[in-house]
């Protein structure tokens, strides 16, 4: 007996969730069920999570999670439960097959059989985000090496597990050379230890066109967090329907899992819905648990069914389909297919034991040396018509150390020295103080003098970021046209 935690959820929630548990009770899965409730109602009494506090116990005692989707009520205050769930509990991998059942369910890419394997906690994610000025606003982006190197080693393990055959990776790192930059390089790395699984990576626009174009060229795609939660909802549709999609979220100690769509409130209440993206998720759930027995057995059933043409509404067509059942009826169809295996889609096996135990890890970098070389400092400005050459001359008159103004850009876009005047303006200016060659390592002591100078002025200091250099190399990014 494995204890899990299930939450029934909202709108659909609750019909799809007892079809699904009704099907691995069926096959003989062996779980002992901690409910707990989640979403609208536990938001409307006042839990800002969605989530409360009594339900994170049973999720600390069960370590593993079923949870079906739940609604977010309209209105500011209200945080989103799986982001919160992921990085409370540190599921640091999301996975999500995503897999045409062609000519079963109507698709235009009927050869598509793909993994997308989403870095989970970090990236624009971090959720740290200010309003810096009048006009501009800022949200962190936050790549981190032992989250990028965890992400990218689960994806070669789980190729591996899996058997397939070639990871891609997806990121902006052209225009993005720190952060995307890290996690290309960190896949190339990593790549170098897997010789036998083909890698390859693809800016993520090109990637993203060529995957809605031709996705049987993929195999298992890792994505930092953004590029990843998008990506994985167009792959998921493109196999014929979103409610097709199962999805697990993996840590080191806690797993989640669900159904990759929303409540459906329109649906609700009404046995239509199909069950099948919360199964295919807890089927991942009964391998990561260790019955993965049960979970080929009810796999394969699924897959008979589906090509038996017992269809819900939303997969229904005349040409394909034989029969439109409802969500409990679905269900029962699937059960009375336990034991049979499909005859033309292709049949799944899962080896005992070995595929739950997938995990990335890291290893943390010894320290660099590191230097600090300059600052830019950050202004809300409206001085003289915005005029970017007013502000380099009074800047002009700070200095610290060997720390001096050598360029101001707004949005990125040096403005200063030596601008166009056709460039656009905010009130938000990035003003760069360092050294002529940037080699010259200075003192916060520096930054600090530099600030008070500064503020005595009267000019509004937003924040500072301190320009390194890690072992020597410059670690931080130039303006554009600097
Ligand atoms: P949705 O996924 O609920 O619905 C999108 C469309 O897909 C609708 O037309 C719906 O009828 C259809 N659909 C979804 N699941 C289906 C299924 N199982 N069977 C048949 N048709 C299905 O997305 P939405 O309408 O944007 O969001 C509704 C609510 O769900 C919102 O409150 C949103 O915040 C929430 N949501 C929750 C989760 C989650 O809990 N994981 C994820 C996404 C959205």
């Amino acid at each position: 007996m494995t204890k899990i935690t299930v939450a029934h959820g909202d709108g659909i929630g609750p019909e799809i969730m007892d079809a699904t548990l009704n099907i691995m009770k069926a096959a003989g899965a062996q779980l002992e069920i901690e409910p707990i409730e989640i979403g609208e109602k536990v938001y409307l009494q006042g839990n800002s999570a969605g989530i409360a506090p009594e339900s994170w116990e049973s999720l600390r005692r069960t370590k593993v999670f079923l949870k079906a989707p739940i609604t977010t009520p309209q209105g500011g205050g209200f945080k989103s439960l799986n982001v919160t769930t992921r990085k409370t509990l540190g599921l640091y991998a999301n996975v999500r097959p995503c897999i045409s059942y062609h000519p079963y369910v109507a698709t235009k890419h009927p050869i598509m059989d793909l993994v997308i394997i989403r870095e989970n906690e970090e990236d624009l994610y971090a959720g740290i985000e200010h309003q810096q000025t009048d006009e501009v606003t800022q949200c962190l982006k936050l790549i981190t090496k032992p989250g990028t190197e965890k992400i990218i080693r689960f994806a070669f393990e789980y190729a591996k597990a899996y058997k397939r055959k070639k990871v891609t990776c997806f990121t902006k790192d052209n225009i993005m050379k720190l952060t995307d930059g890290l996690f290309h390089k960190m896949f190339d790395d990593i790549a170098q230890e897997y010789p036998d699984l083909e890698s390859e990576h693809w800016i993520v626009d090109i990637g993203a066109a060529k995957l809605a174009d031709t996705p049987e060229n993929f195999d298992v795609i890792v994505m930092p967090n953004l590029y990843g939660d998008i990506l994985s909802d167009v792959a998921a549709q493109i196999t014929g329907s979103v409610g097709l999609g199962g999805s697990a979220n993996i840590g080191a100690e806690y797993a989640m899992f669900e159904a990759i769509h929303g409540s459906a409130p329109r649906r609700a209440g009404q046995d239509m819905a199909n069950p099948s993206g919360l199964l295919l998720g807890a089927i991942q759930m009964l391998v990561y648990i260790g019955q993965p027995k049960v979970a080929e057995k009810i796999h394969n059933a699924w897959l008979r069914t589906m090509e038996d043409g017992v269809h819900t509404y939303d997969l229904f067509k005349e040409v394909v389909s034989k029969e439109k059942v409802s969500t409990s009826g679905f269900a029962k169809a699937v059960i009375q297919r336990l034991g049979q295996k499909p005859k033309k889609l292709k049949s799944v096996e899962y080896s005992a034991g070995s595929t739950h135990k997938i995990q990335g890890h890291y290893t943390r970098t010894k320290p660099a040396k590191k230097e600090l070389v300059g600052v830019d400092i950050f202004l809300h400005w409206n001085g003289e018509k915005r005029d970017p050459n007013v502000l380099g001359d009074i800047l002009s008159k700070f200095k610290a150390g060997s720390f001096e103004n050598k360029l101001i850009t707004n949005r990125g876009v040096k403005v200063y020295p030596d601008g166009l005047p056709e460039t656009f303006s905010t009130d938000h200016w990035r003003c760069r103080f360092t050294t002529d060659k940037m080699d010259v390592a200075g003192s916060y002591q520096n930054v600090l003098e530099l600030c008070t100078l500064i503020s005595e002025a009267g000019l509004d200091i937003i924040k500072t970021e301190n320009l390194c250099r890690f072992d020597g190399e410059i670690s931080f990014s130039m303006g554009q046209g600097q």
